[in-house]
């Protein structure tokens, strides 16, 4: 019975659109997804079965090391200090930038670290919550950036739209194109918050996570690449803004805001 359905749903999607087909597949649909609501979890993939326990475990050890203190500040609202763009990809994380990012980061995340796709919610931290600092960070291997390089045209109707977004080479799918994202999308926010940013109120950062260290940087080194549309590493290195970065926290890691 589900083998059927899941056919008839699949050859309905292939055929030419009627409004037949269109309805008999929204009927198809709507018994399928009563079906799905009857199996409980019982169809589960194990993974996701152990995953969801990961989950569980590692949030039972945050609430008991934060305690209930930790979240008192920022209980009844949200004071973060930068908007940050950065891409899905599970091998970028805010950990690796910021150790104490709760009520510090409103982040939006996408594949390819795009705001074309996600104007309202960057509309959202940078001129609802006036943070000072919009950050867009690319990342290295970045197979957004990849796709966007070759042919994507096999790839669904809504991962094609969020390639699309992304203008770099054919061809090109390495940390240049990562990088030359970056700037487009640096150009993209200047165009939307200039006045915010002519009058200091919003600095625009662009960078890049390297964690395989193709910069040579170092593993995991955030570098950075833009500041407002300057992309001259010895001009953004003499700003006033970069200067002391390379220097060592101390290592208690909290800061003061
Ligand atoms: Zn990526």
């Amino acid at each position: 019975m589900l083998g059927m359905l899941l056919l008839t749903s699949a050859s309905l999607a292939q055929g030419p659109a009627t409004d037949d087909s269109e309805r008999i597949r929204q009927i198809v649909k709507e018994v399928l997804r009563e079906y799905a609501a009857t199996l409980g979890d019982r169809q589960a993939d194990p993974a996701a079965k152990e995953m969801l326990r990961n989950l569980a475990r590692d949030n039972r050890a945050f609430m008991t090391r934060q305690g209930a203190a930790h979240f008192k500040p920022f209980a009844d609202g949200q004071r973060p200090r930068a908007t940050v763009v950065t891409c899905s990809d599970s091998r970028v994380h805010t950990h690796a930038l910021d150790a104490t990012p709760d009520n510090d980061l409103f982040v939006i995340r996408n594949i390819g670290n795009q705001i074309a796709t996600a104007e309202g919610s960057v509309e959202y931290g940078v001129s609802h919550l006036h943070t000072p600092l919009l950050l867009i960070i690319g990342h290295s291997a970045c197979g957004a950036i990849q796709a966007a390089a070759g042919d994507y045209s096999a790839e669904p109707g809504p991962v094609r739209n969020e390639l699309d977004s992304l203008q770099v080479p054919k061809g090109e799918g390495g940390m240049a194109s990562v990088k030359l994202n970056v700037n487009h999308q640096v150009r993209h926010a200047l165009g939307k918050y200039e006045e915010k940013v002519l009058t200091g109120k919003l600095t625009i950062v662009g960078a890049v996570y390297d964690f395989r260290n193709d910069l040579r940087q170092g593993p995991g080194k955030l570098v950075v690449t833009n500041v407002n549309g300057e992309t001259d590493p010895v001009r953004i290195a003499a700003m006033d803004l970069m200067q002391g970065l390379e220097t060592p926290e101390p290592k208690s890691g909290k800061r003061k805001r």
